[in-house]
């Protein structure tokens, strides 16, 4: 099948599309919901500017992404390159973006990346340097692991593993790539409903806590359970995402940002502004959030999904990022994939 056929390369650039919308659109958002609420007068409703005194993305721009977005298009393109998944080609990813942007001074790495980047470059054993990697640095650049893996989720899990071992080699980050690679690979199966997203993401975190080095932490499958749930009651939008940042969280923290994710995921009903939109009210680590939201979101809905001049913007103000490029070399892994699995009488 050609690329400019396929219903498939819609459902990719979506994912790439989303990544970005999300990491850019709820990059302004403060530490909690109530200071974001107060500054930006209610929903974060467009991309807006970093407020001057913020944390971590003060002088960024409307419409810029952050680390989320820079390092799953560095990974995206070591796995194009590659031809497949390898943990080398996830530490050259990690490792030439940092130097990219100047690492060591630079205030928005996290601290699993950091550590495991200095070690790298002092030759440590990249089977060790992520062995107390926690943090959610590996879920949030993860999706392009899930977008070459349609209908996969075994696939995408497996992958998901080697993409983590450089840097966030414990089984808890790693239950949490697997959660949203396995979502995103679910979500490329035609016809597959949010339900079924969630289900998939589940026993992708079940299986991704079975490997790399134990660490203490939640399940990150019950956990995205409790978010669905709060998801799912009722309640005014913003009383739902008090609940999901008072009892799920928002932080670093794997047990808490991407079960996050997911509740918002759930509260948009899978809809990539949205989710957006409610990534940003949610506040703490919401750009990370919406990266991860909005990336399964975009999957499952496709690139068709997202306002034209939204796109506009992205690709003006991050021009680096090579949507159509990397959606392309994306596609093509992901119909060898496909085209194996059928070869072998499995997933056609
Ligand atoms: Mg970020």
């Amino acid at each position: 099948m050609n690329y400019e056929d396929g219903l498939l390369n819609r459902n990719i650039l979506g994912g790439l599309y989303g990544q970005a919308l999300g990491d850019a659109w709820a990059m302004p958002a403060l530490v909690h919901p109530d200071d974001t609420w107060q500054v930006f007068g209610g929903w974060i409703s467009d991309f807006l500017p970093a407020p001057d005194d913020h944390p971590v993305h003060s002088g960024l721009p409307a419409g810029r992404i952050t680390d989320d977005t820079e390092q799953a298009f560095a990974l995206a393109e070591a796995i194009i390159q590659d031809g497949k998944v390898t943990s080398e080609g996830a530490a050259r990813a990690i490792v030439g973006w940092y130097d990219r942007i100047g690492g060591d001074t630079c205030p928005y790495v996290g601290p699993s990346t950091r550590r495991a980047v200095q070690a790298l470059r002092h030759g440590a054993d990249l089977q060790q340097t992520g062995r107390f990697g926690d943090t959610n640095g590996a879920a949030m650049r993860i999706a392009p692991v899930g977008l070459i893996h349609p209908g996969d989720i075994s696939g995408a899990v497996q992958d998901a593993y080697l993409a983590c071992v450089p840097t966030h080699h414990t089984d808890i980050a790693i239950s949490g790539a697997c959660a949203v690679a396995g979502a995103i690979a679910a979500a490329l199966q035609p016809g597959c409903t949010l339900n079924e997203i969630i289900l998939s993401a589940q026993a992708a975190a079940d299986m991704g806590r079975q490997l790399g080095y134990r660490w203490m932490g939640a399940s990150v499958s019950r956990r995205i359970e409790l978010a669905v749930d709060i998801a799912d009651s009722s309640g005014p939008p913003m009383e739902r995402l008090k609940e999901i940042y008072d009892r799920v969280g928002t932080s670093l923290f794997i047990p808490e940002s991407v079960p996050a994710a997911f509740g918002v995921l759930v509260m948009a009903q899978g809809d990539p502004k949205q989710s957006a939109i409610y990534a940003a009210a949610l506040s703490g680590d919401a750009d990370t959030i919406g990266a991860m939201a909005c990336a399964i979101a975009g999957t499952w809905k496709g690139a068709e999904a997202f306002d034209p001049l939204h796109i506009q913007r992205l690709r003006q103000v991050n021009p680096e990022l090579d949507f159509d490029g990397v959606a392309q070399g994306l596609w093509r892994l992901a119909q060898n994939r496909l085209d194996a699995l059928a070869a072998e009488g499995g997933v056609a």
